[in-house]
């Protein structure tokens, strides 16, 4: 039997105004080479200036996973030669990064696990090439060369597909919380490379890895992992060798394909940057940092979940966003009853914004106007089954609960007498199920109650209507 091994590598571009080494502008999607100068178009003569944001932003994250902060740091020369690094290498660091040692936890099916982070350090992004389809021509933009990035490597800690998941998931949210990165794979400002390899369970050293690329959704990545598992199985189980490549995932053909043999760091041929000076944080610096981080997922979690007594799955969810979770304690606030609440955001507020492509921030129903909602539910106005109803008449006009309660004749009937009366209707309807029932065949309970609910337009209390269905069939 295998056990197979991934390790992640995250390239996380962060929301600074400027580039790494210049003051150009890293805004998207303006002219070709538009936002570049001489630094980042790499003539000579011209000597880069670090970002100062570029090292706080990293900081942030660096601190919010636990790492050592190196106090001297180095850029690096890596070497190579591409059209889309007119310098012939990249500014990254390399033998010393700015942090190292960290870990972040994972949390599956209730179970905690701790995954290392190797390191984490600065670099500079690359142009972009487009290749004309009918001509042999190519294009470089360079507006992208220079937009600063941060890399997080993980130790090989995954095992499964939905690991990897659950990690990435999670540095996400925690970039987003720190707003250090808009963490957006589908548009690249969040990409990831999956390292992957197996070997016989129990063994002591590691197989040959294989580097995926192109994984730009989450869904991708756990299907890339999981089809390159089983790809190197076979090649093992018939005898033959894993080599060491890159290879991209096809999310057409839902496979991996080699794409090129693997460089080795010698390759690259690192040396420290001579136009930079080692980069020095002191205590001070990684104090205030700490000082100034928000309130992280993982600790939003644990508080949901003691001072809401909320269950763990409602918190986890809850907190996977800063805005999901000022969203939920926004609306706790005016209505004090937390799990309702959860219910309805992870229920048919989720189900709005999913249907209506919306984020949270612009959800048509506010949480003010869900709380005037919930509230009406909790004082018996209107049924659960209503409430619903009312839900999405509020998504569409944008008018509170209990305006179109009252405008529509929603309220619900909790007169006994009246629904009694429903009932004796019902129940007068139906002798042959009436009968049945009396002879055991419980189950047509729903059955009655529904004709009643329909009866009255889903407006009669279910709890009333039951009590008096009960005491009339017993
Ligand atoms: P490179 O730049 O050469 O890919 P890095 O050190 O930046 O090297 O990244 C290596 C990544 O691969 C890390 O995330 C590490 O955990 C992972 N890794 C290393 N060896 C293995 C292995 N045998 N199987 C799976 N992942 C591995
Ligand atoms: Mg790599
Ligand atoms: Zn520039």
């Amino acid at each position: 039997m295998f056990e197979s091994v991934i390790g992640l590598e995250v390239h996380a571009q962060l929301k600074t105004r400027t580039k790494i080494f210049c003051g150009c502008s890293t805004v998207f999607g303006a002219p070709p080479n538009t936002h570049t100068c001489p630094v980042c178009l790499g003539m000579p003569g011209v000597l880069p200036v670090l970002n100062k944001k570029v090292v706080d932003y990293t900081l942030k994250m660096a601190v919010a996973t636990h790492c050592t902060v190196n106090h001297k740091s180095r850029f690096a020369r890596k070497n190579y030669f591409y059209p889309d690094l007119p310098k012939g290498y990249q500014i990254s660091q390399y033998e010393l990064p700015i942090a190292e040692h960290g870990h972040i936890h994972i949390e599956l099916d209730g179970r905690k696990k701790r995954i290392g982070i190797t390191r984490i350090h600065m670099e500079e992004d690359a142009g972009k090439l487009t290749h004309d389809t009918h001509r042999p021509v190519s294009r470089v933009d360079l507006n992208r060369a220079g937009v600063p990035l941060m890399e997080i490597v993980s130790e090989p800690d995954m095992h499964t597909p939905e690991e990897a998941g659950a990690y990435l998931r999670h540095l996400r949210a925690i970039v987003r919380y720190l707003d250090v990165s808009d963490g957006n794979l589908e548009e690249g400002s969040f990409r990831c490379d999956a390292n992957v390899s197996i070997m016989p369970t129990g063994a002591d050293t590691l197989g040959t890895r294989t580097e995926l690329k192109n994984l730009n959704s989450f869904k991708h990545v756990e299907k890339a992992i999981a089809f390159e598992v089983s790809r190197q199985k076979e090649i093992l189980l018939e005898g033959g060798k894993v080599i060491q490549e890159t290879r991209l995932w096809d999310p057409a053909k839902n496979r991996t394909f080699s794409m090129r043999g693997k460089e080795d760091a010698h390759d690259y041929r690192y040396f420290p940057d001579p136009d930079l000076l080692p980069l020095v944080i002191d205590d001070e610096w990684v104090a205030s940092t700490r000082k100034s981080l928000p309130e992280l997922p993982e600790q939003k979690k644990t508080r949901f979940i003691e001072s809401y007594g909320l269950p763990p799955y409602d918190a986890g969810v809850l907190s996977t966003s800063r805005e999901l979770a000022d969203f939920f304690e926004a609306c706790v606030k005016l209505f004090p009853k937390p799990k309702p609440v959860s219910n309805w955001i992870m229920g048919p507020l989720q189900g709005l914004l999913n249907t209506t492509g919306k984020s949270i921030t612009g959800s048509p129903v506010s949480h003010a106007a869900l709380a005037g909602l919930l509230k009406l539910e909790d004082d018996g106005v209107v049924s659960n089954k209503i409430a619903k109803t009312v839900f999405d008449e509020m998504a569409v006009s944008g008018d509170s609960a209990k305006s179109i309660v009252e405008k529509k004749g929603l309220v619900q009937v909790t007169d006994v007498s009246a629904i009694a009366e429903i009932v004796d209707t019902v129940l007068g309807r139906n002798p042959k199920e009436v009968e049945a029932f009396k002879n055991g065949k419980t189950k047509l309970m729903g059955f009655f109650v529904g004709q009643v609910m329909r009866e009255t337009r889903g407006k009669a209390d279910p709890k009333i209507v039951n009590q008096l269905l009960n005491k009339k069939l017993s």
